[in-house]
């Protein structure tokens, strides 16, 4: 039993040295490859060596789906780079596995065009790196032009929305209507079975004699 011990945990070591090297050697990355999808502004899969790689946007944080210009910020990224060959430098992998990188067209950053359109804010928990200094540079140029998001009086950080912090401003709610307690789109509860009433107001939903769910807190 011993040598085969021995050899189980030699071939552990060598997996985890290569694990190692892979993602140092990821790290380091550039590659290039076809946009082939856009989801939200600040992700796009790309088609690599015939494989598809999610890809976040380093540093930034573009409006979700459901928050204003969440659907420019899309347009925005799919008119710059969708279907075209785009050069991807690869700064992370998150722990979703999701590769995180600067993407390049034209000569152009996306991620930097973005927040000069004023579709994306700079990701001051994740921006870390020199350039970021620009990108903030151009945030603020377009907070004063009132372009893009900033024509908004009051935009709030995608980072702030998807914790739910500005949950009487935006989204809507769903009512259960056999236990009459509603939630909001955060929610694990949010499309229950039982999960049919709309509100668009948390007003609405207290009016109609809902109460609020103790697990979101809408
Ligand atoms: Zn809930």
């Amino acid at each position: 039993m011993k040598p085969f011990r021995i050899v189980l945990s030699l071939i552990l070591a060598l997996l985890f040295i290569s694990a190692d090297i892979a993602l140092q050697t990821v790290e380091a990355q550039t590659q290039t490859g076809k946009v082939v999808g856009v989801s939200d502004g600040d992700t796009v899969t790309i088609l690599v060596d015939k494989t598809q790689v999610r890809v976040r946007l380093y540093g930034i944080d573009a409006p979700e789906g459901g928050q204003d210009f969440g659907r420019r910020a899309k347009e925005f990224a799919s008119q710059m780079v969708f279907g075209k060959i785009v050069t991807m430098e690869v700064m992370d992998i998150d722990r979703y596995g999701m590769t995180v990188a600067n993407i390049l067209v034209d000569g152009k950053s996306l991620n930097e065009e973005l927040v000069k359109a004023g579709y994306a804010w700079v990701y001051p928990q994740y921006c870390k790196i020199p350039v970021c200094k620009e990108w903030y540079q151009y945030e603020a140029e377009a907070r004063v032009q009132k372009i893009g998001l900033w024509s908004h009086p009051n935009p709030i950080p995608p980072w702030d929305f998807r914790r739910g912090k500005h949950r009487v401003s935006t989204g809507i709610y769903h009512g259960n209507t056999r236990s009459m307690v509603f939630h909001q789109s955060t929610c694990e509860h949010f499309n229950c079975k039982n999960c049919t009433e709309v509100f668009q107001r948390r007003e609405d939903a207290l009016k109609a004699g809902y109460r609020p769910c103790g697990g979101c807190r809408p």
